[in-house]
This record gives structure tokens, sequence and C-alpha cells, in this order.
């Protein structure tokens, strides 16, 4: 294990940003966490939680893929991809760094395989950081979860004085070697990891119950009444999957310039009432179809056809974020208790 005294930590941002460009969570002026290129005298916040999660890193929200020049009949088609640099983000938390492995399936794993996605993931170095202070909405216990053994290239811990680092894969490794940090102890971090796991015993959703969810519950679940009710005053607004580290529907579309055409892709959402809409129609016509769907596909669709893993990490921005209140919890409760 590797340490620096938290008085030095400038030091380290810098000396990773002068080889890479290196995301930090900052606070925004209303207190609001998000990732942003690390510059000389920005603060890291002490909120891990930030408002968008590090998904934004790999899948932007807008992004174009190729780019065509009209003239006349001929068509050119020029490739709208840019070489992507290596780069590292520091103080992802252990849920967010388990949303990258629900999104390398359907994006990295999955055929057609999604080179611009690749490419990002490829070259990027994540150092997650234990969450010291989780929040009352946070539940990433109930999927299998430690945040005090976060995943990553680099697993971090921090206490009153210094941060401490492992290294768990090469490029983590290759990150590390080149850093100023000393060495520490491999039981270094083990009283911060004692004292987050006591904090998290005791949160108030620690013992949310998902057996209920899975695979193989397509059928006692999908016409359960509770789904009309639950719904009921959802306003589709979509903010629950842009805030959403695991949700990955996206449009493409075409932006017409005359003479230039831009192909780009952006964040889409299964609860927006065009979402998917052919010229037959939309397949999920009312908000109760499109609720269902979403809750189902983090529930039971992803987990079927990846050996029962949730496609939620128990982040809790959905419970922070709904203008109405309305969560995963809420549906994991409801339709749990009832069966
Ligand atoms: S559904 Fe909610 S709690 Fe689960 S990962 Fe998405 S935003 Fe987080
Ligand atoms: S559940 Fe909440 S955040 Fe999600 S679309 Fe409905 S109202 Fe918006």
């Amino acid at each position: 294990m590797k340490k620096i005294s938290k008085a030095k930590i400038d030091e380290l941002f810098k000396a990773i940003s002068a080889k890479e460009t290196l995301y930090i969570p900052v606070d925004d002026s209303e207190g609001q966490a998000a990732f942003i290129p690390y510059a000389e005298g920005l603060k890291m916040s002490e909120d891990l939680n930030t408002v968008r999660s590090a998904k934004d890193l790999f899948f932007p929200q807008v992004e174009s893929l190729v780019n065509f020049k009209m003239d006349g009949k001929h068509i050119e088609i020029i490739d709208a991809a840019t070489e992507k640099k290596p780069f590292v983000i520091f103080g992802v938390r252990a849920c967010d760094a388990r949303s990258f492995d629900i999104l390398d399936r359907v994006f990295y794993y999955a055929e057609p395989k999604d080179s611009f996605y690749i490419e990002r993931r490829d070259k990027s170095t994540v150092v997650t950081l234990a969450c010291n202070a989780p929040e009352e909405t946070c539940f990433c216990g109930a999927f299998g979860i430690d945040p005090a053994e976060p995943a990553g290239d680099v697993s971090a811990w921090q206490d009153g004085e210094s941060f401490f680092f492992k290294a768990n894969t090469e490029k983590g490794e290759a990150l590390l070697a080149g850093l100023p940090l000393e060495d520490a102890a491999d039981d270094a971090a083990d009283k911060v990891k004692e004292d987050i796991r006591k904090i998290t015993a005791m949160l108030p959703l620690k013992d949310l119950d998902l057996s209920k969810f899975g695979p193989g519950k397509t059928q006692e679940l999908f016409n359960d009444p509770a789904w009309a009710t639950l719904s009921e005053s959802c306003l589709g607004c979509g903010t629950c999957t842009f805030v959403c580290p695991t949700c990955q529907c996206f449009d493409i579309r075409d932006f017409d310039g005359g003479k230039e055409i831009r192909r780009y892709r952006c964040w889409d959402s299964c609860m927006y009432s065009d979402f998917t809409q052919m010229s037959a129609g939309q397949p999920r016509p009312t908000q109760k179809e499109r609720f269902r769907q979403r809750f189902m596909h983090k529930l039971v669709y992803y987990p079927d056809m990846h050996e029962g893993l949730f496609s939620c990490v128990g982040c809790g921005r959905c419970l922070r974020k709904c203008p109405i209140h309305m969560n995963i919890v809420k549906v994991i409760k409801t339709i749990g208790e009832e069966k």
C-alpha cells in the first residue's frame, strides 16, 4: 500500500495532471459536485456523491458519430471520432465503479461493440475512493457492494491525516509508480474500513429485500396492479434516468446544416412519451408502461440476461432528484412486499 499526507494532495493531483487529464469531483457555486478536469487551485469536493456519475466520461450526454458533406449528388463521409487521450478519474465511489461493469456488458462486450465507449474505457484509469460518509439514501449494500472496499484500477481510502492507495490492475500500478507517494503498511486503511462498515450497518435502507426480483420474474411481476398506482404521479421528466449511473439509452439524430449533416447520439429516456416511437406508433403508449419498463429492466430483464446482476447500484441519486419523490426503493418495497 502507498500513502500521501492530505496536506500534499495538490502535489499528487499536479503530478497526475502533468501526464494525463485528471478528473476530480468539484463543488459548483450551489455546493453540488461534478467531475471536472483538475486545474491548479481547484479543491476536491468533500462529497463524493456527485449529481451525475462518472459515466459521463465514458458515455457523454451528446457525441458526434459521423458527419456528411453534401455537394449535389456527391456525399463525403467524414469520420467524427476524435482520438481520445488517456485520462484518470479520481474519487469514484464503490457503487459508481460497479456501474461501469454494468455498462461494459452492454457497450464493451455485447455485439455490436461500441468503439467510442471502448476507447474511453481502455484509455481511462479509475481511482475509487471508499465512502467515509454514505448518505441515508444509499443502499449499495443491497447489491453486494462494499463501500469500504471499492473496486477500480486503484482503490483509495482517507482518514483525517492521509490518503492510502492500493493498485488492483496493471494500469493502476503504472499510475502509482510515477507518483510522489510513501510506502504504507498493508493494513494501513483497516481502521477506516471498519469505521465505514459501522456507518453502513446503520443506514436505513441496509436491509432492502431484493429477493422478489431477479431472473425469471417477468411473468410474476409484469401484470402487478401496483404498477398503475406507483406510476400515477410520474411526470415522465426523465430526471431519474439522466442521473442514473447505469441508464444507457440513447437516440441517434441528424442535424441538417444545409450542406453539412452532423449525425450524433444523445441520451434518451425510457420515461419519455416519444422514446422508441416508430411510424407504427409508440410501443409503450402509457406512462404506466414506460415506468414499468424502467424498473423491470433494472430489476428483472437485465439480471435475466446477465447472470442475476441487477442494473441498479443503490447510489441513491434517483431518491434525491425525483421531483415527486418516486424512486426504485419505493418500487422494490411496494411490489416486493405484496408478493
Ligand atoms: S436506479 Fe436510482 S439508485 Fe439505482 S443506480 Fe439508478 S439512480 Fe442509482
Ligand atoms: S420517476 Fe420521478 S424523476 Fe423519474 S420520470 Fe417519473 S417524475 Fe421524473
